[in-house]
């Protein structure tokens, strides 16, 4: 890895994203921005490059030449890390959740591409990846950065939290999608750190059943300052669980792609925009909130 030119010059990451106006609702008499994360990168999903950024630099810094992580066949986090460790020339194994050996999905066919190591292990092993598949990893492995499933760490609050210092215009509310968490905890961590906390409150979307639980893992990763920060999570659009959809949900995402020219798909996206589009039609925010929608990305996985 080259020291001097920074990571985004590397990759060809392209920051800021905008903040593109959007009408919505009734009548479509709703102004609401949406920050442009899955306009990033050409490959790189949007909200997986905020969390991993800083782990990549640790990697850097302590001249680290291989990374180790996890995810399901289809994971954005995978696929994100598999793409930048071939083009920063770090080694890379993928720990797979299930076998696809037989029938490997365009994720896995395109991390093969990028020469990740794939390593499939059954739903057991894949359970312990915090504790002792970790462990033998270390044993296996000495020397690698071992990155948790999605990225999500402690270290992935800081590169989420550029997010909010990156704003141009002023915000009642920020909606985003919620699966292990770690995004939202950092737009809130973010909005504590720009002094924001007063004026803008934060609500995740669930994209997954988890209510109690995916409040737990967000105040988890939250420094103690954040409390201050109004948010919350709503658990009334996760369709029955992660990646999980009814017929409803795919039209919605086929009619909001092309009205608005504007991709999203049902696993996190889909269900974002569904429940910001029920929550203007059902009035539950003030006249003329001034509300931002994250749209992480993730398109790759739906293919
Ligand atoms: C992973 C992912 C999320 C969820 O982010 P968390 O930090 O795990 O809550 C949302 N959107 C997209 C497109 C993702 O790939």
């Amino acid at each position: 890895m080259n020291q001097t030119i920074p990571l985004e010059n590397q990759l060809s990451i392209d920051l800021p994203t905008s903040e593109q106006p959007l009408f919505f609702g009734p009548d479509q008499q709703n102004l609401v921005r949406v920050k442009r994360d899955d306009q990033i990168h050409p490959i790189i999903s949007g909200n997986k490059w905020r969390k991993v950024k800083h782990h990549l630099l640790y990697a850097q810094e302590h001249k680290i030449k291989h990374i180790i992580s996890f995810g399901g066949g289809f994971s954005n986090h995978i696929h994100a890390l598999g793409f930048c460790c071939w083009q920063l020339n770090i080694r890379f194994t993928a720990i797979i959740r299930g076998n696809y050996q037989l029938n490997p999905s365009p994720m896995l066919l395109d991390i093969a591409n990028w020469r990740a190591e794939i390593r499939y292990v059954n739903k057991v092993t894949y359970k312990n990846r915090d504790s002792s598949l970790k462990q033998q990893l270390h044993l296996e492995y000495p020397g690698a950065l071992i990155i948790p499933e999605g990225g999500s760490s402690q270290l992935a609050l800081k590169g989420v939290e550029q997010i909010i210092a990156e704003l141009s215009h002023p915000y009642d509310l920020i909606v985003a999608p919620v699966a292990s968490g770690a995004t939202l905890a950092g737009i809130i961590s973010g909005v504590e750190k720009q002094g924001l906390a007063t004026r803008t409150r934060v609500m995740g979307i669930a994209a997954l059943k988890g209510q109690d639980y995916l409040e737990k893992s967000v105040s988890d990763l939250l420094p103690e300052e954040a409390n201050c920060v109004d948010w919350q999570i709503n658990h009334d659009y996760h369709f029955g669980g992660y990646a999980k959809k009814n017929s409803e949900l795919v039209k919605f995402c086929q009619t909001f792609s092309q009205t608005h020219n504007l991709a999203i798909e049902p696993v996190y996206s889909g269900k974002l925009f569904y429940a910001l589009n029920t929550l203007l039609n059902q009035g539950k925010f003030a006249n003329g909130s001034r509300i931002l929608a994250l749209h992480t990305g993730g398109l790759q996985g739906a293919r």
